[in-house]
């Protein structure tokens, strides 16, 4: 399996072009990319693969990566997204050649259009937006051309500087490019270039009232900023016909950018659409971008998980041609296997149960003893060292862990069972209090006082070993379980509608007792809890955890599942 410090796989169709041009001897053997996001919302996982894409192929090859973003749509756009987009690949590991905005080249791209319609090449069409697109006709039904599209170049040009002077309402002009009505590809069929809309850009301010579209500003960019492989994800394939047109109309007196495009990533259970989150965060559903139930990397970053995690998870799923859906297991593996040798152990009591023991020794002044025990903070780790863990006889256990008439198979504690306290004693149920409804509100226990470190001078064995608190050096704290935030692998798929596949119980709010040291966690850090998972620290006050994983590997149970058949 790869790893972070592996290399990348040694050939994929996109490495392989990359390899090729080098040795031809193309763009004088140089390599640039460029990761183009519109600043319309916060990046997810789809967009992590695309940013270990593009990064990590300028990377490999001795290149240069620019981080450009796409702001050619003032409506939906924010400084907000270009913060957090910036902030969201440093985390991931990579830093830009370069910070540049499509915005940056607006000049520049209205004097190529100027020179489009001066070659006889585009042309202003007044006809409103349904006629233009009803027009284009569709598969096997030819296209009409616009009554305006023979316009002599003199009367476009005029046309067009009046729609860029602002003397035209939003929406009553677009210039087009003139290229083929007929085209087998529909994006060739006069694509509009530029469009009135009169909305404050959160760069440009007022200064435009008309704006390129994507396809006129990408390529266009890619070529102004020296791009060579141009990476994008599968729905830009029948788009490339028109990037090539636009650079051959161009002077460009260099080797054009070719752009290559490569399968988007889906995961199980969650959803990869910008649009969709921004409605999950709009409608309240989820408490924001980086609501740790998002697939976001604000997201996964405040759940826990590691970067080094998702990039290897992105290397390990590769470039291919193939859309397809990836289970979300997979990528908890990698989570759970570096947190594993990252992450230091902790006693966490998820739903806590009051423990007693009731021969704990006490001092002469009457207070009980307090103990202390050393714990190991990460077996894995030996440099992460040992920390001190207060013990005394009033204790707190997972609810869980107590069974007051065990069902079979149920080794843990119950009345009459002898089971070992993590690290400090073994002790034996001896009877339970109950409140006047019945429900168990402590258990009391004896324990062996030979058996300090957790095993009898005789070696008898006990079936159980349980974490526990100790209840007057315990600190609450809350603690968020999450499930999957969709309940089917694909959502939507049966409906049409994502939205009817949410999971309305994605997240348990427990209020928990943890050992003494979580109160010193650093923002962010993810401790293991121990026999319950992986859990990310976020604020102090109050004590706030996420449930990153759970320690199982799922993704080994479905493997073996499939291995089967
Ligand atoms: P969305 O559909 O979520 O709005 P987008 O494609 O519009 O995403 P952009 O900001 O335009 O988002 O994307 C920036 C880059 O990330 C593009 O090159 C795009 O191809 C790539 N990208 C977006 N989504 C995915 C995905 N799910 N998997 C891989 N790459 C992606
Ligand atoms: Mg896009």
């Amino acid at each position: 399996m790869a790893t972070p410090d592996t290399p990348a796989p040694a050939s994929d169709f996109v490495r392989d072009a990359v390899r090729r041009d080098i040795e031809a001897g193309t763009y004088g053997g140089r390599v640039q990319t460029r990761f183009p996001p519109e600043p319309n919302g916060y990046l997810h996982i789809g967009h992590a693969k695309a940013i270990c894409v593009d990064f990590g192929i300028a990377q490999e090859f001795g290149g240069v990566c620019n981080l450009r973003f796409d702001d050619t749509n003032p409506d939906t756009e924010d400084v907000e997204y270009v913060d957090s987009i910036k902030a969201d690949i440093e985390w991931l590991g990579f830093t830009p050649n370069t910070v540049v905005f499509a915005s940056d080249y607006f000049e520049q791209l209205y004097s190529w259009a100027e020179l489009l319609i001066e070659k006889g090449l585009a042309y202003v069409d007044e006809q409103d937006g349904e006629t233009i697109s009803a027009q284009r006709g569709g598969y096997g039904n030819p296209g009409v051309e616009s009554p305006h599209r023979d316009r002599p170049a003199q009367e476009n040009l005029t046309e067009f500087r009046k729609m860029r002077a602002g003397e035209y309402p939003d929406g009553s002009r677009v210039l087009r490019a003139k290229v083929d009505m007929q085209h087998e590809n529909m994006q060739l069929r006069d694509p509009v270039m530029y469009r009135i809309r009169r909305a404050h850009h959160h760069r440009t301010g007022d200064s435009w009232c008309i704006y390129p579209t994507y396809d006129w500003a990408h390529g266009q960019s890619d070529a102004i900023e020296g791009v060579t492989h141009s990476l994008c994800t599968l729905e830009f394939d029948s788009h490339r016909p028109l990037y090539d047109w636009y650079l051959e109309q161009l002077p460009l007196p260099f080797e054009k950018p070719v752009q290559r495009e490569f399968a988007r990533l889906e995961l199980t259970h969650t959803v990869t659409s910008k649009r969709r989150l921004l409605a999950l965060v709009r409608d309240g559903i989820l408490e924001g971008w980086d609501d740790p139930r998002m697939p976001t990397i604000s997201g996964l970053r405040r759940r826990g998980y590691p970067a080094g995690a998702i990039r290897e998870f992105c290397s390990y799923v590769g470039l291919t041609r193939t859309n397809s859906r990836h289970d979300i297991e997979l990528l908890e593996s990698f989570v759970r296997r570096e947190l594993n040798t990252t992450s230091q152990r902790r006693m966490a009591v998820l739903r806590p149960l009051k423990l007693v023991i009731t021969n704990w020794p006490t001092n002469p002044d009457g207070s009980p003893v307090v103990e202390h025990f050393d714990v190991v903070n990460n077996p894995e780790n030996p440099q992460d060292g040992t920390r001190s863990v207060p013990f005394t006889g009033k204790l707190f256990i997972e609810q869980d862990d107590f069974a007051e008439v065990p069902p079979p198979k149920f080794f843990r504690l119950s009345p009459g069972r002898e089971v070992r306290l993590r690290g400090a004693y073994l002790v034996t149920c001896t009877d339970v209090v109950k409140d006047e409804a019945g429900t168990i509100t402590q258990v009391n226990v004896t324990m062996d006082p030979e058996s300090r470190g957790g095993s009898a001078p005789d070696g008898r064995k006990v079936k159980s070993t349980m974490h526990w608190v100790s209840a007057p050096h315990a600190v609450p704290a809350t603690v968020h379980l999450y499930d999957r935030l969709f309940t089917a692998p694909a959502p939507g798929e049966a409906t049409g509608d994502a939205m009817d596949d949410l999971n309305p119980n994605s997240r348990e709010v427990l209020s928990a007792m943890v050992e003494p040291a979580l109160a010193e966690a650093a923002p962010g850090q993810v401790v293991q809890f121990e026999r319950l998972g992986y859990f990310a620290h976020d604020t102090h006050t109050p004590m706030l955890f996420h449930r990153t994983v759970g320690l199982r590997d799922e993704w080994a149970a479905i493997q073996k599942r499939q291995q089967k058949g």
